[in-house]
């Protein structure tokens, strides 16, 4: 991904208050900070006027290490709001720090399943929202960085079979060769494309070209009062056409022909949303083949979806000509 994208994140944020703010101030210098009771020495989380063991208001803020064991996680693979939709499934967890007090948080550099509770966890620093860093744990034995740096993926755990796909020697196939052509044909789909965010910019670029700059798609504000989905949405065309962004792992290579024609679709579904600031990627498999008087024509189906949906947001049966 090395478009120069403007990062738009397009998340709720913690909105720090003069109790709390110490603790963001620490976040933002990679530090993890906790109040102490100077009376009784309690450690003290979430931030607070008073002790709530001693009801001392003499509390100090103390660097710890942010070191700390799981309590207890849950993995969501629905999204708690639409913002979300892009970080599916999503780790959520509980931290008790060294020190002993619980923390709300999410696990990152976790494959969904390899957590477990009283594993000894550390902290990550997510600079990605700008205003706010955000404290997420992983792993203390694990090899995520310890800052996850603005404009960086959170984790990027690539499916094993993108780069089995991407090493694989590529069969070659004659155009002409009908019967090999026709063992294309598969009801199973490929690996995953890359993936590719598709930020508010790019949408609102989309809008001035198109001229449909209808509010769902173009006024966040507005879409996060009125909208179903709490944000703004992609068009469906706009994500179509974002298929060129798209490189599907393809393990055979069609050979022999002239010219190879785009002759449009049989079929296109904008099944499900794409909301502002989310990933997409792409997967197909081989429909149909057959021959035409001009050629062979092949049907791909082509989905996109939102990265970490079972749903596809754009169903694409793509018929190409080859002759
Ligand atoms: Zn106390």
């Amino acid at each position: 991904m090395s478009e120069n994208q403007t990062h738009v994140w397009n998340k709720p944020l913690p909105q720090p208050t003069p109790i709390s703010q110490p603790f963001w101030d620490g976040l933002k210098a990679h530090r993890v900070r906790l109040q102490q009771c100077d009376d009784c020495g309690h450690w003290i989380f979430f931030p607070r006027a008073h002790c709530p063991q001693c009801a001392s208001q003499a509390l100090t803020w103390r660097d710890v290490s942010g070191q700390g064991t799981l309590y207890t996680y849950t993995v969501a693979r629905v999204p708690t709001l639409p913002e979300f939709t892009d970080e599916m499934p999503q780790q959520l967890a509980v931290v008790e720090f060294d020190e002993g007090p619980h923390i709300n948080t999410t696990l990152v550099g976790i494959a969904p399943g390899e957590a477990r509770i009283g594993m000894r966890v550390r902290p990550v620093f997510d600079t990605r929202p700008g205003a706010v860093t955000l404290l997420r744990f992983t792993d203390a034995a694990g090899a995520h960085p310890d800052v996850i740096e603005g404009d960086a993926p959170a984790v990027v755990e690539a499916p094993a079979q993108d780069t089995t796909a991407a090493t694989a020697p590529r069969r070659q196939i004659l155009y002409t060769d009908l019967d090999a052509m026709r063992s294309l044909v598969s009801s199973e789909f490929s690996g995953w494309s890359n993936e590719f965010q598709v930020t508010q910019a790019i949408i609102d670029a989309f809008a001035a070209l198109s001229g449909d700059d209808y509010w769902i798609h173009t006024d966040p504000v507005r879409a996060k009062a009125e909208s179903p989905f709490g944000t703004t949405i992609a068009h469906g065309a706009l994500v179509q056409v974002l298929m060129s962004r798209l490189q599907l792992p393809l393990d055979y290579e069609i050979t022999g022909f002239n010219n190879m024609l785009n002759y449009g679709s049989d079929r296109i579904r904008f099944a499900s949303p794409v909301p502002s600031g989310c990933r997409i990627h792409a997967r197909h498999r081989v429909k149909a083949v057959e021959a035409v008087k001009r050629g062979v024509q092949m049907t791909l189906e082509i989905n996109i979806h939102v990265v970490g949906q079972d749903r596809p947001s754009v169903v694409n049966d793509l018929v190409i000509l080859y002759m």
